[in-house]
């Protein structure tokens, strides 16, 4: 070792010098040692030996150069966007493929699966709810209970009244509108936290879509489908938020939406927390394919509010971006635009690889243009090559990983429900 600042240091020839004598010593120690040792002795003849000294040292000078040169190998990468588990003695490959998601905050009806809360003292189970369990944080909430009419109690129902939708209780014959719209008003804050809902489906306070509103309260006859009291609400305050209930989500093409969207939102929570410029870049780029699949022209918006040619200031450029995103995920992607974009992340890796290859992979985009296989069949294929070749700006996509793949379910109710 030589002292800071001493110009005395050893070239290249003496630490090759240096290196053959350290080894040739540990050569000799090692080999006296083996010599010595009883099962050396049952194994090799003292006319062997110097073989036998000559190997170790060979042996002992490949083992030093072979620790040398794993020391000079540069550490893997660490990507920004993977979960770095700490140890980078694994593959990186491997390393590339676990992404880390944030834990989105879901709303949910209480009754789906969290205490027995129904008018009828009972709970329902729900896929989706089971589904998303350990993955995200949910604030279970029953407004019914919330407005006072206690558990079990004489089930209630949506009617118009004098042109107006009010909720009735038939068998006590009073109306609870004002109850359930002041629980409603209490939800409404906790759900403004949130990254979406999962609610009841059918119910007259959480139904979205499917309650049913009847003509006239105590001869009532069926007028038409609507929203509940809460989902009424929950619905005008939704923005860039995943909301929808349990019955939609059995549709597969409803919960890929939904997964979608979640996730997407709860990642804008976390940047929007700390406002940071270059967050919300990083952000846009990573979703650029899966917005273009979505809708081009909300996505160019989004890249001239990043771009703040304006110079307005953090909270403004948030507040559109926020607004604009909430456009752009109104509606699922089409089929056709997903798989432009698929040919556009093609296009990345294409250089690379052989004739064959390059088929197999245009064959899979087609086999999903064909409906035959699930979109996550082509983003695995893309996202394998995009870690084959390196190609970080790939890798960094949402578009091949938007939500996490334990989430993937393929089950589908079947009913090919329009997401609305
Ligand atoms: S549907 Fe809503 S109001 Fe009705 S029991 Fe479930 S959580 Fe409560």
């Amino acid at each position: 070792m030589h002292p800071p600042g001493c110009s005395d240091t050893p070239s290249a020839g003496s630490k090759v010098v240096q290196k053959f004598l350290c080894n040739f010593l540990q050569g000799i120690f090692r080999a006296s040692a083996l010599l010595w040792s009883g099962k050396a002795q049952q194994r090799v003849c003292r006319r062997h030996m110097p073989v036998i000294f000559t190997r170790y040292i060979f042996d002992c000078n490949k083992e030093v150069q072979q620790k040398t040169k794993r020391i000079q190998a540069p550490p893997p990468r660490c990507c920004r966007q993977t979960l770095c588990r700490g140890s980078h003695a694994g593959l990186e490959m491997k390393e590339g493929m676990l992404r880390s998601f944030p834990q989105p905050v879901v709303l949910v009806s209480r009754c789906l699966g969290f205490d027995n809360c129904r008018y009828d003292g009972q709970q329902l189970r729900a896929e989706i709810v089971e589904l998303l369990q350990g993955y995200v944080q949910f604030i279970d909430i029953c407004p019914e209970v919330a407005a006072g009419l206690g558990v079990p109690r004489a089930p209630i129902r949506l009617c118009v009244q004098k042109e107006a939708v009010e909720v009735w209780q038939p068998a006590e014959s009073r109306t609870v509108t004002r109850q359930l719209e002041m629980a409603a008003a209490e939800v409404l804050p906790l759900f403004l936290a949130c990254d979406g809902a999962v609610l009841k489906s059918k119910s007259p306070s959480c139904g979205l879509y499917d309650a049913k509103v009847f003509h006239g309260r105590e001869q009532p006859q069926f007028l038409r489908r609507g929203s509940g009291m809460l989902g009424e609400k929950i619905l005008a305050a939704a923005a860039n938020r995943a909301v929808d209930d349990e019955m939609r989500l059995s549709n597969l093409a409803i919960r890929e939406h939904f997964l979608i969207k979640l996730y997407a939102s709860a990642r804008f929570r976390e940047i929007d927390a700390t406002r940071k410029m270059r967050d919300l870049i990083s952000f846009h780029a990573s979703y650029k394919f899966l917005f273009l699949a979505y809708n081009e022209k909300h996505f160019r918006r989004c890249g001239r509010i990043v771009a703040n040619h304006e110079k307005l200031g953090q909270e403004e450029v948030f507040t559109r971006y926020r607004a604009e995103m909430a456009l752009l995920l109104q509606r699922p992607f089409r089929r056709e635009a997903m798989v432009n974009t698929l040919y556009h992340a093609y296009g990345l890796i294409a250089e690379g690889l052989a004739a064959e290859e390059k088929e197999y992979i245009i064959n899979t985009i087609e086999e999903y243009r064909d409906e035959r296989i699930p979109l996550q069949a082509v983003t695995r294929l893309l996202e394998g090559q995009a870690l084959r070749f390196d190609q970080h700006y790939l890798r960094n996509q949402a578009l091949l990983q938007p939500f996490p793949t334990e989430l993937s379910l393929l089950t589908d109710s079947g009913k090919g429900r329009k997401v609305q």
